[in-house]
This record gives structure tokens, sequence and C-alpha cells, in this order.
């Protein structure tokens, strides 16, 4: 991937990170309270109370670590290591929904309505975007877990009861929380979808379909920034009498050159790194060596030869290495395009590499 894109990316679940970070303290201090409440009123004596107890450490260990990670994700540049982080986030909902079931059920034995389950059911599509398949499929779980545990209930009752109305209003909530979860995620994945949409098309030469010179701008500046510069190269490729093609043929039929030309370039090297820099210049950034990139302007103007010999068309180029002294972007461009210069007037249809002394 790009880095820019990757930066955008990045800075997407940083902002996830920050709302989950709110939920994270809050449960926690909510489940120190719970603690300290347990300490102060609890029989320990009764198994139920110890099972209550260990299952607010439980959560509590759970969500301190999940504040550890994010303070951890939150400097990581690796887009990879955030794949983990979203890992640990399903694992916590997943724990989260066990948990709730857990102590709903142990609620129900006690004779209460199951408002753990409940609330935490509600809650939980409202800070987390999680599949809501997945999600439904916790929520038709954890209900069955507690209408069995309901059954069980009220079967150790002398009187044996079966209140209907427990049941069916419980399943109209899950019903109502799975309709709007569903409803929400496909919200929140639509404006995601327009926000991508928007931000590759701010990066799109709309023509060609390959970058544009705002993501070159951004692309050479990253460039610069690198400790060691000298493995990259610039090559300015430069269609050769376009304005003839235009003025014979037509405007349009120039289009269908300008698609043609990025075809055949792109077959050698991955979309990446090939931007339109204005009219009929295209910019390739490349790690290629000396050799190799007479070889890919070689191979460019063969392959135009073999499409299209009504207007011959052909590519010259202008190759610039950089150097660690390299910092201004302009400063290339420049030493790009002389060398472009160079190839147009004693060697069209070749490549030219800069060469300071000319
Ligand atoms: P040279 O061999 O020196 O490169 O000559 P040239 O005619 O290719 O160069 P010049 O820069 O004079 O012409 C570029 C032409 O590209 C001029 C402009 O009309 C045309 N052009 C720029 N953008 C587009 C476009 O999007 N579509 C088409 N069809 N033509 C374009
Ligand atoms: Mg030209």
């Amino acid at each position: 991937m790009f880095k820019v894109e990757q930066t955008l990316l990045i800075e997407n679940l940083k902002k996830n990170i920050k709302s989950s970070y709110g939920v994270l303290i809050a449960i926690s201090i909510l489940e120190i309270l719970m603690i300290v409440y347990g300490l102060i009123t609890f029989n320990f004596n009764e198994p139920i109370r110890i099972v209550y107890f260990i299952s607010y450490f439980v959560l509590l260990a759970a969500s301190v670590t999940g504040i550890f990670l994010l303070t951890y994700y939150k400097k990581e540049k690796n887009i990879h290591r955030f794949k983990e982080a979203y890992f640990y986030s399903f694992f916590y909902v997943t724990l989260l929904c066990i948990w709730s079931t857990l102590i709903s059920a142990l609620d129900t034995f006690n004779g209460n309505f199951p408002f753990t389950f409940l609330t935490v059911f509600i809650a939980i599509p409202f800070f987390c975007l999680i599949d809501p398949i997945i999600y439904s499929l916790y929520g038709v779980i954890g209900t069955i877990a507690l209408i069995i545990t309901n059954i069980f209930y009220t079967q150790s009752l002398e009187e044996k009861t079966i209140d209907f109305g427990y049941y069916v209003n419980i399943v109209i909530f899950l019903l109502i929380v799975i309709l709007a979860t569903f409803k929400s995620y496909e919200v929140v994945v639509t404006r995601h979808k327009n926000e991508e949409t928007l931000r590759i098309q701010s990066l799109t030469d709309q023509l060609t379909n390959v970058y544009n010179r705002r993501a070159l701008d951004l692309k050479i500046n990253e460039l610069m920034n690198l400790k060691d510069k000298t493995n990259y190269s610039l090559i300015l490729i430069d269609i050769d009498k376009f304005k003839e093609i235009n003025d014979k043929f037509g405007h349009t039929y120039g289009d269908t050159c300008l698609k043609e030309v990025v075809k055949v370039i792109s077959k050698y090297l991955s979309k990446m790194s090939l931007f339109r820099y204005g009219g009929d210049e295209f910019i390739v950034t490349t790690t290629l060596n000396r050799d190799e990139i007479n070889y890919f302007i070689n191979q460019i103007n063969n392959d135009l030869r073999l499409i299209d010999n009504k207007v011959g068309l052909q590519i010259s180029a202008g190759v610039y290495n950089l150097t660690n002294n390299d910092s201004k972007p302009d400063d290339i461009l420049y030493k790009v395009d002389k060398a472009l210069y160079e190839s147009k007037v004693i060697n069209s249809g070749k490549c030219v590499f800069f060469n300071e002394n000319h």
C-alpha cells in the first residue's frame, strides 16, 4: 500500500482508539465500584456471590489490559499491528457478551430480570463496529442461555409457573436491537465507503485513473523524508508530438492515446507508483537501477509501436536518481525536467539520465 494511504488509514484507526478509551475506562471504574460493593455487602459463604465477585475481576482485568494495549497501539505506525488491536477488540466484545449472559443467568437464577444482558447488548453497537451477523449470533446464543436458565429456575420453584410474557419481552427486545444494529452498521459502513471514495478520488486522475499531481506531491515529500534516498529515481515520461496527434486525430483520440500509454506503462510496474504530472507527462517513482530503467522505457516504446502504427505513438523520458542531499521537491522536478528536455532534443524516444555537468 502507498504510504500516504497507510498514514490516512492509521489516522482513522487512531480516532476509533480514542472512543474505545472512554468505554474501557468507564467499565473499569464500574467494576472497581462493584468489587468494593461486593467486599462490603456480599456473604462469601454463598458460592453464587463468589462467582459474581470473580466475574467483576475478569471484566476489570480485560478492560485494564485493553487500556494498556490501546496506549501501546496509539504510538504504533505499522498497519499490521493495528489488525492485532482489532482482534483484541473483537475478543473483548465476545467476552463482554459471554460475561453479561453469565451475570444475567445468575440474576435470573436469583429471581431477577436479566438487566445486565439487556443493557450490555444495547450498549455494544453504540461503541463498537462489529459485524451485525456475528453480533446477532451472540444475541441469539445469549438469549437461549438465559431462557434455559429461566426454565431451570422456574422448575426449581414450588409453584411452577412459566412466565410466557417474560420470553416474549426478551425475544422482542432482541429483534429490535438486532434490527437497529443492522441499520446503524449500514449507516456507518456507507459513510466509511463514501469517505474512502472521496479520498481515493482526491488522489486520482479522472481520465487515466492513475495517481494525480496532488498524490505526486505527497509521494515526493515522503521520499524527501527518507534517510537513504539513493535507491530511488524519478522518471518523467512525456509523449512525443502529442499536440500533433490531438490536432490531426482529435482530442478524444488524444485521450484514448493517454489511456493506452498508461496501460502499457502499468504493465511493467505496479500502478501505485505511476502519477500523471499534467497534460501528456507522467512520473514514475521507482527503485529500478539504470539498466532496468533503460529496458523499461525501451519496452514501453516497443509495445506502443505494436499497438499503434497509425499515429506513431512514442514516449521520451528523463531520469533523476535521488541523492541524500536532495531536500526540495522543486529542485528534483527541475532536474528530472532538464533530463527530459535533453531526451527530447538529442535522443527522442529514449531515456536520458540527469547529468550535473550538462
Ligand atoms: P513534445 O514532443 O515536445 O512533447 O511535443 P508535444 O506536442 O507532445 O508537447 P506539448 O507540451 O506542446 O503538447 C502537449 C499537448 O497535450 C498539449 C495539450 O493540448 C495536450 N493535452 C493536455 N492534456 C490533455 C488531455 O487531457 N487530453 C488530450 N487529448 N490532450 C491533452
Ligand atoms: Mg509531449
